[in-house]
Order: C-alpha cells, then structure tokens, then sequence
C-alpha cells in the first residue's frame, strides 16, 4: 500500500490540476470528475472530490464557496474576481482590475495579514438575461 498509493496520488492529482488550469468555466467536483475521467477511466468521483477539496487546502487551486451553491473550483489563484448567474449558476471571471488598497486597509483595520481578497458580483448571465427579458 505505501509504495502504490502515494505514487498513483501524485499522477491523479497531476491530471486533475492540468485539467483544472485548463478551462476558465469555474467546473464543480462533478464536472471535473467527468474531464478526468477521459484521462483515468478508473478514477472515483471521491478521490476527485478529496483531491480538490486537499489542494485548495494548500492553496494550489481556489474554491469558490458561497452560501447555498455548489462548490466550484478555480486552478488561477491570482486575486482576481467573479460574476455568478443566478439562474444557471455559471461563474464567469471578471475581467477587471482587483481594487488596490483594499488589502493594506482591512490590515490596518484589522490587525490580520492580509494574503488576498475576493468579489463576487451576481446577476443574469447574457443567456439568461435574454430569456428573462422575453418572458416578461
Ligand atoms: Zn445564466
Ligand atoms: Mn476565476
């Protein structure tokens, strides 16, 4: 077991990383569970599932984790922010420039170390806004 596992750990969680910094659609464990499948037809859904929930641990990839909705992960871990539909859940990255100062201020405020903070903006997705625009 000790000369098998960490090995076949270390291939499972290289594919599910460059699959993850593949894509910039946000997947959840379920959806990356399918990507890595194509790779490692043999692989669990728990075993995708503890790997992503170990390297946002150590910080390797981002979760985006917000009250109610499905967890999502993110293999960019720059500070950098979101949209997330509120119709379809689809979580896009916003292409906007993260507000300096907020950093150096909540530190200040706080007395924490500050490493990085994060926005999410919510809304209709262009899709979904066009449906919701129809119906009424
Ligand atoms: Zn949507
Ligand atoms: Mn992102």
């Amino acid at each position: 077991m000790l000369s098998d596992t960490p090995m076949r750990m270390t291939k499972q969680r290289k594919v599910i990383l460059e699959r993850l910094r593949s894509v910039t659609s946000h997947p959840t464990a379920d959806e990356m569970y399918e990507m890595v499948r194509q790779d490692l037809p043999k692989i669990s859904l728990g075993t995708v599932y503890r790997n992503l929930e170990l390297m946002s641990e150590e910080g390797v990839v981002l979760k985006i984790d917000v009250g109610g909705s499905k967890k999502r992960f993110d293999g960019n871990t720059s500070t950098h922010y979101h949209l997330r539909c509120l119709n379809c859940g689809r979580v896009d990255d916003l292409h906007m420039e993260p507000v300096k100062g907020v950093e150096a201020e909540a530190a200040i405020l706080s007395g924490y170390q500050v490493m990085t903070h994060s926005l999410e903006v919510r809304g209709l997705c262009p899709a979904c806004g066009k449906k919701n625009t129809k119906s009424n």
